[in-house]
């Protein structure tokens, strides 16, 4: 995405956790398209993490980020990863809804 260094620059110029500067900040870019970039920020001081979605809404350039314990290289590994279908949910929540189904569980192990 062009025109995005701007807005990392202000994502980074200190760390959203524990305030410390820029210098011990890490940022990894996990996907760019012409639209948005996502990016993993980690803070070599606090070693928190922050994943930013960073979008460009046409006039402007816009970021929202949450705070994970995902490293870079465990979201590198789910980017890629098929999306939970709408069956599989509800099949999942029909499993859990089952009395038994701790005790099947518990029994395989
Ligand atoms: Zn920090």
């Amino acid at each position: 995405m062009k025109n995005a260094r701007q807005a990392i620059d202000k994502l980074v110029a200190q760390c959203a956790i524990c305030g410390i500067s820029h210098r011990s900040i890490q940022t990894t870019i996990i996907n760019n398209t012409n639209d948005t970039e996502l990016i993993h920020i980690r803070c070599g001081a606090c070693k928190g993490s922050i994943v930013a979605l960073i979008f460009n809404t046409g006039k402007n350039i816009s970021s929202i980020g949450v705070i994970t314990d995902l490293s870079e290289k465990d979201i590198m590994k789910m980017k890629n990863n098929k999306s939970i279908t709408h069956d599989e949910l509800m099949q999942l929540h029909q499993e859990l809804t089952n009395k038994n189904i701790c005790e099947a569980i518990l029994n395989n192990y």
